[in-house]
């Protein structure tokens, strides 16, 4: 590491935080990381570890909004909107980020990004000493009907997957899915090159803190209260009342970053999108890569600790208790495809940090001199977590950065 006294105080040590954090002390910075979560529970360790390089249209499209009345958890689907008229002022501005221009520029944004988040993953995987914690074996797509098999391998197979590639699964492949969900009626599948998982998240975990602690950072346990602001400079107070200061302030803390943003007058209009996992121990889901059933909306993956199933969309305040519905749902699925599983899983929830028009907040604070920030990455926070690290610490470090992170500035909204 190059030698600086420059310091740097990172909020959130989630996937995005521990990212940047990472990538800061690369360029010479001394960091410290402020998390209050000693327990792992954030989103960035839940999640479905699917390295997602093919999702580049935003989910705020004309598309999504003619879906989502068949999705709604009322019909079995996967989307629920609890108290909505709280989220108002948010479904306001996802509509206007529907709009076709709007979407259009949003799509050739999330292109651009998602173009270097694998060899950005693979950089990082490397100088974790780990390169095998990112498994490049792609995904499995399939549907359980001969009319959702039409519809979804025409829509993958012409839509834009950026440097994915998308291919029909062998009939190797498709005995193995049948052996795999036995109660399935697999009726067709694909599989993608270019996407990837991650081996299992506790492990990476594990990986980012070492390194973050072997390149010299300090790992403080607070809760950041809020932001204060003395002209164009930025502290840090926590509930304890403690003021930090920094050279540099970046913010990661997920969907926790809005009030934090709004301590200092910048709008950052996060929602919490929660889903829901189960996770068994036990099972004899074979090597396979990620398979989603598109149909039912899950995901189910195979990582080195467990098997784990994923789904559901919940707009829900973040603090709002769990819906024991949504992990029944995720159990029902799993009985219905007679997944080979036994015992009882572990079940978890967690809060996608999702701004209105669905591309994340990443860059400079341009109001200020020592604030940055990287959040509001919605279902696509471990895809972009290596190079959203990469960008940001070159932005801080007044590096050459590699893409325009116009399209990701935060006044887009105020
Ligand atoms: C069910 C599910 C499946 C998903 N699957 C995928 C997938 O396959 N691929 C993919 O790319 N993405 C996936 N995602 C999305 C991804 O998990 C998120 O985008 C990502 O975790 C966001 O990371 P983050 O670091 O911004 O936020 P978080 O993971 O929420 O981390 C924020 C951190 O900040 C800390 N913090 C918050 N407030 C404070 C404060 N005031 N003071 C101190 N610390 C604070 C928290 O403790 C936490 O550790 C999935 C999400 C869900 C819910």
């Amino acid at each position: 590491m190059p030698a600086t006294s420059a310091t740097a105080l990172v909020i959130g040590g989630g996937i995005i935080g521990r990212t940047c954090a990472l990538a800061l002390q690369r360029r010479g910075w001394t960091v410290t990381l402020v998390d209050h979560d000693a327990t792992g529970n954030a989103a960035s360790w839940g999640n479905a570890g699917h390295i997602a390089t093919e999702q580049i249209e935003p989910l705020a499209s004309l598309a999504t909004l003619r879906s989502a009345p068949g999705n709604l958890h009322i019909f079995g689907g996967p989307l629920d909107l609890r108290e909505p008229w709280r989220h108002l002022p948010w479904i306001g501005a996802w509509l206007r980020a529907c709009a076709p221009a709007r979407f259009e520029s949003g799509r050739n944004a999330l292109r651009c990004l998602l173009a270097g988040a694998l060899p950005a993953w693979r950089r990082l995987a490397s100088s974790l000493g780990d390169p095998g914690l990112l498994q490049e074996h792609g995904h499995w797509m399939c549907w359980e009907s001969p009319a959702s098999t039409g519809r979804g391998r025409e829509s993958w197979t012409t839509k834009d997957i950026g440097n994915a590639r998308a291919f029909d699964l062998s009939a190797d492949e498709l005995a193995q899915l049948h052996e795999s969900a036995p109660a399935a009626r697999i009726q067709g599948g694909i599989g993608f090159d270019g996407t990837a998982q991650i081996s299992d998240p506790a492990l990476l975990a594990k990986r980012l803190a070492s390194r973050f602690a072997e390149y010299g950072g300090t790992l403080l346990r607070a809760t950041v209260r809020r932001l204060d602001r003395e002209g164009r400079r930025v502290h840090v107070v926590t509930s304890t009342g403690e003021v930090f200061d920094a050279d540099q302030i970046v913010v990661c803390a997920g969907v926790a970053s809005r009030p934090l943003m709004e301590s200092i007058g910048v709008h950052a209009p996060l929602i919490a999108e929660r889903g829901y996992h189960l996770q068994w121990t036990q099972h004899g889901w074979p090597e396979i890569p990620p398979v989603v059933f598109e149909d039912r909306s899950i995901i189910v993956t195979r990582f080195s600790g467990g098997l784990r199933v994923a789904g559901c969309v919940e707009y829900a305040r973040p603090d709002a208790p769990p819906d024991p519905g949504k992990w029944a749902r995720l159990a029902r699925h799993a009985s219905e495809l007679a997944l080979p599983v036994q015992g009882q899983p572990s079940r978890w929830f967690g809060a996608r940090p999702t701004l209105p028009d669905y591309l994340p907040a990443l860059g400079c604070c341009k109001q200020f001199d020592n604030l940055a920030y990287a959040f509001g990455h919605q279902h696509l926070g471990l895809t972009l977590a290596a190079i959203s690290g990469e960008l940001v610490a070159d932005a801080c470090s007044q590096r050459d950065v590699a893409i325009s992170l116009a399209p990701f500035d935060l006044r887009r909204f105020s």
